[in-house]
C-alpha cells in the first residue's frame, strides 16, 4: 500500500505565495526574486510532503496563478488581444492573461466546480494550439535536482480541460478534444522519456453528465494515449463525486484509476463491490476530506480501506486524500488561539497528509501499531462531539418543532402585494442600493484601531454613526426612495454575523486560496448554530431615526453563510442551514420590532450550494429555499422583505428565485440584459424585481441615457409596477465620488422613465 497526495496548497503558512505575488505586482520585486521566492516556497511544500513520507508526491500542482491558466499557456492558449507571437510565454503575457493589463481585458474567472477556487477559463479559438514549454516536465525535473524527488506530475486532463474551456461551438467539443490530443501526447512523451514513472490526470469533468458520444471519445483519447505511451504509468484521477459509468471508466487502458470516497463514497463503494476492480490497476482511494477542515475518525477510515481491500490488494492500493489539498488551510500548528477541545478535531493539509500516512503504516505494518493515535483521535472527537456548543437544547428543541407553518407568509404574495402597496406609498420604480456604501481607507483604519483596542468601543460605535450620518444626507440628497445604512461595521457579509452568533470560531491562519492572490479565511462552524443577541439593530435605526424615507435592514441568508463557511459534518448541512435559519428568524423579528419594515436578505451564494449531480439538485434547492423561508416569514404582511443574489445565470432558476417568497429580488442584470428579457417574457414571475442597471465592478460612472435604455427595454417585458431599480450589487469596493455620481445618474434616469409612463 502506498500513500499519495494529489496536490498542496500553494499559498504558504503564512501567505508567503500570496504576498511575493503582490510585491511583484506592486513592482517592489523584481521578476527574478520572484522566480527565486517561488522556487523556495514550492521546495518547502515538497519538503514538508517528503517529511512526512507521502510515496508519491504531486509536482506542477504549483503555480504562479492558477493551474488551468498554465495549461492553456503551455498549450499556446494564448488569445490575440495579448501581445504574443509564440514561443514561450513570459510572465508579463501571463500576468496579463490573469488580471488584464493596460490595453487587454483578462480572461474569464469562473468556479472551480462546487468549491470556492476561480480558474481563468481557457479560450480556444484565437490561435492553433501548440505546446510552448512542458511545465510538468520542469516541475519534475526541478524537484528530482534540488530534493532527489521521483515526484509525480499533475495535469488536467484532455476532456475537463476542454469542457472548462471556451471559444469552440458547442457541437465542436469532441474535435476540440481531438485537435488538443496530440499536444498532450507530446507533453507525456517528454515526460517518459524523462523517467517519470506516474502522472496523475485530472478528470473531475467526468462525475459531471456525460453522453454516450463523450464516453466514446474518452475512451478513444485514453487509447490513443495509451499507446502513444508504453512505459507511462497513467494515473486517471476522478474527484468531487462519483463517476455514474465505473464500468466504462476502470476498462480504460490506464494504469491507475483515482476515485473520491468521501464525496462519492457511496457509490464508489457500491461499484466496486459489485463490479469489482480491475486486477491490472492501481486504485488511489480519496478517503480523506481534502475538501473540509475536520480531523477524520482514523477509526472509521480503517474500517472504509479494509472493506475496499476486500476488492483490491494492498499493494495496488494507493491511500490520499479525496481531492487536492488546495480547498483547505496549510496547518493547525499555526492556531494557538483555539480552544484545545476543538483544535484537537481540526486537520488541515499537513494533517490529513499525517493521517493519510498513519493509515497506510497500520496497513503495512499492523494496526497495533497506530491503535495510540486512533485513540487519541477517537477520544477528541467523542469530546467535541459531547461538548455543550454541539447539544444546544433550544436549538435542539426549536429545530424538532420546525414545521410548515414556520416557513410559511401567513399572508400569500398575491393579497401582501397590495397591503403593501397601500402601506409603503413608494413611487413607481422605487430606487434603492443593495446595501453597502465604500468602505474607504478610513473605515478599514477605524475597524482596526478597534480590534487593536488602541479605541475604545464608545469612539468606534461613534465613528460608525458619523459614517452613517453621512450617507443618509447623502442618499436623501441623491434623491433614493428607500435607503440603506451603509454596513460601515461589517468586514465581511459572513464573518460579520459569525462572529455575533453562537457556534462559529474564527482561525488564525486558516486561509485558503480564492482566486489568484486572493484568499479566504471562512469562518468554522463547530457547535449549534444560535441567536445571542441583535447583531444589526443598533445600526438600522440609528440610520432610520435620521430620515423620513424607509430604511431597509441587511441581513446575510442561510445558504450564503453556510456556503461560505467551513460547516462541521457530524449532522448533516441541511440541518445546520435551518439552525442559521432560526437564528436569522429571531433577528429579522427584532428589526421588525424596533421598527425596521423592510428586510433585505442576502442570497448571494445560494446558487453556489448546488451540488454536481443533477439528481442531488431538488433536495439542496429544497432546504436551502426553506431556510430563507424560516429566517423570513414570521414578519406582518406590511413588512417588506427583500433578497439579493449577484449573478446572472437565473434562467433555470426563477421558480427557485419565486419559491423563496421575496417581496423583491434585485438580481445582477446589467451585465446580461438580453437574457434578463427573454427569461421574463417566459415565466409568469409576479413578485418585484430590483434590476440592477448598472456594473459596480468597474468605477465608470454609467451614463443617464444607457440605463434609461435598460429601463425602458425592461418595461417591454413585465409591468412597472413590478420593478425597482437598483445597482448590480454593494458598492463597498467603489469609491465615493464615483458612487455618488452614479447613483444621482441612477435616479436621472429614473425620474425620465417615469415621467414617460
Ligand atoms: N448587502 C451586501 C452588500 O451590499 C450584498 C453583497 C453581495 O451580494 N455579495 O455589500
Ligand atoms: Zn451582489
Amino acid at each position: 500500500m502506498k500513500s499519495s497526495n494529489l496536490g498542496y496548497p500553494r499559498i504558504g503558512e503564512q501567505r508567503e505565495w500570496k504576498k511575493a505575488l503582490e510585491s511583484f505586482w506592486a513592482g517592489e520585486l523584481a521578476e527574478n526574486d520572484l522566480v527565486k521566492q517561488m522556487e523556495q516556497i514550492r521546495n518547502r511544500h515538497l519538503q514538508k510532503q517528503q517529511e512526512k513520507e507521502i510515496d508519491l508526491i504531486p509536482v506542477n500542482d504549483f503555480t504562479f496563478y492558477d493551474h488551468m491558466l498554465d495549461m492553456a499557456v503551455m498549450f499556446g492558449l494564448v488569445p490575440k488581444r495579448y501581445d504574443y507571437d509564440g514561443g514561450p510565454v513570459s510572465l508579463a503575457t501571463y500576468f496579463a492573461m490573469a488580471r488584464g493589463n493596460e490595453s487587454a481585458v483578462a480572461g474569464e474567472m469562473t468556479k472551480w466546480f462546487t468549491t470556492n477556487y476561480h480558474y481563468i477559463v481557457p479560450e480556444f479559438g484565437d490561435r492553433q494550439p501548440a505546446v510552448t514549454e512542458n511545465k510538468p516536465l520542469l516541475a519534475y525535473l526541478a524537484a528530482k535536482e534540488t530534493l532527489g524527488l521521483q515526484g509525480k506530475p499533475v495535469i488536467v486532463g484532455p476532456y475537463t480541460f476542454v469542457k472548462l474551456s471556451k471559444g469552440y461551438a458547442p457541437d465542436d467539443f469532441h474535435k476540440t478534444i481531438e485537435q488538443i490530443v496530440p499536444l498532450y501526447k507530446q507533453v507525456l512523451q517528454e515526460l517518459e522519456l524523462h523517467g517519470v514513472e506516474w502522472v496523475q490526470i485530472d478528470e473531475p469533468a467526468f462525475v459531471m453528465e456525460t453522453t454516450d458520444q463523450d464516453l466514446q471519445v474518452i475512451a478513444r483519447v485514453y487509447q490513443e494515449l495509451s499507446q502513444a505511451l508504453p512505459h507511462l504509468k497513467l494515473m486517471l484521477q476522478t474527484y468531487f463525486e462519483a463517476v455514474d459509468w465505473y464500468q466504462e471508466l476502470v476498462a480504460l487502458p490506464v494504469q491507475g484509476i483515482g476515485l473520491d470516497f468521501v464525496q462519492g463514497v457511496e457509490k464508489n463503494l457500491s461499484n466496486l463491490k459489485k463490479h469489482g476492480f480491475p486486477k491490472d490497476k492501481v486504485l488511489a482511494a480519496g478517503i480523506v476530506d481534502g475538501r473540509n477542515i475536520w480531523r477524520s475518525s482514523l477509526e472509521e477510515k480503517w474500517q472504509l480501506v479494509t472493506s475496499i481491500t476486500e476488492s483490491v490488494s494492498q499493494d495496488r492500493l494507493w491511500l490520499q486524500p479525496s481531492s487536492s489539498l488546495l480547498h483547505v488551510p496549510v496547518t493547525v500548528e499555526r492556531e494557538t488561539d483555539l480552544v484545545e477541545e476543538v483544535k484537537k478535531t481540526l486537520a488541515f493539509a499537513d494533517e490529513k497528509l499525517g493521517e493519510v500516512q498513519l493509515l497506510v503504516q497500520g496497513f503495512r505494518f499492523g494496526k497495533y501499531i497506530i491503535s495510540k493515535q486512533i485513540a487519541e483521535n477517537e477520544a477528541a472527537l467523542t469530546q467535541l462531539q459531547s461538548s455543550p456548543a454541539r447539544n444546544r437544547s433550544e436549538v435542539k428543541q426549536a429545530l424538532a418543532e420546525l414545521d410548515k407553518t414556520t416557513a410559511t407568509r401567513n399572508v400569500p404574495f398575491h393579497e401582501r402585494k397590495g397591503i403593501q402597496q397601500e402601506a409603503w406609498k413608494l413611487p413607481l420604480l422605487p430606487t434603492t442600493t443593495i446595501g453597502s456604501f465604500p468602505q474607504t481607507t478610513e473605515v478599514r483604519k477605524a475597524r482596526q484601531q478597534f480590534k487593536k483596542g488602541d479605541w475604545s468601543p464608545e469612539q468606534y460605535e461613534s465613528f460608525i454613526q458619523e459614517q452613517i450620518k453621512e450617507w443618509i444626507d447623502i442618499q436623501e440628497d441623491i434623491g433614493l426612495d428607500v435607503l440603506v445604512h451603509g454596513e460601515f461595521e461589517r468586514t465581511d457579509m459572513v464573518e460579520f454575523f459569525g462572529e455575533k452568533l453562537g457556534g462559529f470560531l474564527f482561525t488564525k491562519n486558516g486561509w485558503v486560496q480564492s482566486y489568484g492572490s486572493r484568499c479566504v479565511k471562512p469562518p468554522v462552524i463547530y457547535g449549534d448554530v444560535e441567536f445571542l443577541a441583535p447583531m444589526t439593530v443598533k445600526e438600522s435605526v440609528y440610520a432610520k431615526s435620521l430620515t423620513e424615507k424607509p430604511v431597509k435592514g441587511m441581513l446575510t441568508g442561510p445558504a450564503t453563510i453556510l456556503n461560505w463557511s467551513f460547516v462541521r459534518d457530524d449532522i448533516s448541512r441541511k440541518e445546520v442551514c435551518e439552525q442559521i435559519a432560526l437564528a436569522l428568524r429571531k433577528e429579522v423579528e427584532e428589526l421588525e420590532a424596533a421598527g425596521i419594515h423592510m428586510i433585505q436578505v442576502d442570497e448571494p451564494a445560494l446558487r453556489e450550494g448546488l451540488p454536481l449531480k443533477p439528481e442531488d439538485r431538488k433536495s439542496y434547492i429544497d432546504w436551502a429555499v426553506s431556510a430563507f423561508r424560516i429566517a423570513t416569514s414570521s414578519v406582518q404582511p406590511t413588512t417588506q422583505i427583500h433578497t439579493h443574489m449577484c449573478y446572472c445565470e437565473f434562467h433555470d432558476f426563477i421558480d427557485v428565485i419565486s419559491d423563496l417568497d421575496a417581496d423583491v429580488i434585485s438580481i445582477e442584470t446589467s451585465r446580461s440584459h438580453g437574457e434578463l428579457v427573454s427569461v421574463f417574457e417566459t415565466c409568469t414571475y409576479d413578485k418585484g424585481i430590483g434590476l440592477g442597471v448598472y456594473d459596480i465592478h468597474s468605477p465608470r460612472v454609467p451614463a443617464v441615457g444607457e440605463m434609461e435604455n435598460m429601463v425602458t427595454q425592461a418595461l417591454d417585458v413585465l409591468p412597472a409596477s413590478q420593478f425597482w431599480i437598483n445597482p448590480d450589487c454593494g458598492l463597498k469596493t467603489r469609491g465615493s465620488r464615483e458612487t455618488i455620481l452614479s447613483l444621482k445618474n441612477m435616479v436621472e434616469a429614473t425620474r425620465a422613465v417615469r415621467d414617460r409612463l
